[in-house]
């Protein structure tokens, strides 16, 4: 009796490490929380996912902390954006990319699919979350990381990252629909900074934004003076503030058409760079552009379902 369980607990013992090493999640640290959100998404519980920035963090700005070294040392995988979206961490990327497993996830995009601009002329916009259907081969790119990381659980990954894609064509379709039934004047986004331009782009939308590309230009007195005039000329009457950017050039703007008797609103506040809080559906990829496309819209005069194409909005139209 003695000597059985002997053996019974020699071979639990001899098991345990091996089902723990199997099962251990796959540690992933991703920087924005769009890029989080996917490798959750595709991962589903083969993973660990830690995201380097928060609601509200600026990713243009943001610089690495000592705690997120530390992550990113314990971590199996580390997924940064790239197309010089995190500025200041650009040197960090590379020069960590030669010792651990880094992938540049938006890199990963056609260059024919992506929008120059006028603030780096040899760089690209990075803002391509702005667009599920852009979006949609930055997912692919995750799911090769993960499964380049983890082969063994190659169908895992492919049936999650089936099913995440289904989602978005569901979001794309929502909003082709939400944004086509704002009158053809009104389509016009007012923003604190150009992170709307393949959102403008898929829709059908002219997009302004007061400061350049990246948040780290300035916006000129000029660049105010100019917008006013077309809110004035256009009749516009609603632009919109970032979760992730100050308000006070846009404070400039609506005071500016105020002047010249012109009355302009805050139509919503957008998530731009950063998502909603964590555990909240706008936390999450779908219901951040969930959350904009039916502010946008339901703002610049379309009727649509006041929390969103869900019903899961906190705090929708
Ligand atoms: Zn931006």
């Amino acid at each position: 009796m003695i000597r059985r369980s002997f053996i019974a607990a020699l071979a639990f013992a001899a098991a345990l490490p091996l089902t723990a090493w199997a099962e251990a999640p796959l540690k992933v640290v991703a920087t924005t929380g769009m890029i989080a959100d996917a490798a959750r998404q595709v991962g589903g519980d083969q993973v660990e996912v830690k995201g380097l920035m928060g609601p509200g963090v600026d990713p243009h700005a943001y610089r690495q902390t000592r705690t997120d070294i530390v992550a990113m040392t314990r971590a199996d995988l580390i997924l940064w954006h790239g197309l010089y979206l995190e500025a200041q961490m650009e040197d960090f990327f590379h020069d960590l990319g030669r010792k651990r497993n880094v992938v540049a996830v938006a890199e990963g995009v056609d260059p024919a699919k992506l929008r120059a601009h006028d603030d780096y002329a040899d760089k690209y916009d990075p803002h391509v979350w702005m667009s599920p259907v852009l979006w949609r081969d930055v997912v692919v790119e995750v799911q090769k990381a993960l499964t380049e990381a983890r082969p063994e659980a190659a169908e895992v990954f492919a049936a999650n990252t089936q099913t995440f894609l289904a989602e978005m064509d569901q979001l794309e379709a929502y909003g082709a629909r939400a944004l086509a039934a704002v009158p053809e004047d009104n389509r016009v986004l007012v923003t604190a900074h150009d992170a709307f331009g393949y959102f403008g782009a898929e829709y059908g939308y002219e997009v302004l934004g007061i400061q350049g590309i990246s948040t780290q230009s300035e916006a000129g007195l000029n660049r105010i003076g100019e917008l006013v005039d077309t809110l004035v000329n256009k009749q516009l009457t609603a632009v919109f503030v970032e979760s992730s950017v100050s308000d006070r050039s846009m404070r400039a703007l609506i005071e500016g058409a105020a002047a010249k008797s012109h009355d302009v609103g805050v139509g919503g506040e957008l998530y731009s760079d950063a998502m909603g809080e964590p555990g909240t559906y706008e936390g999450t990829y779908i219901g951040m552009l969930d959350h904009n496309i039916t502010v946008i819209a339901g703002a610049l005069g379309a009727d649509v379902p006041g929390r969103g194409m869900n019903g899961k909005l906190s705090a929708g139209f």
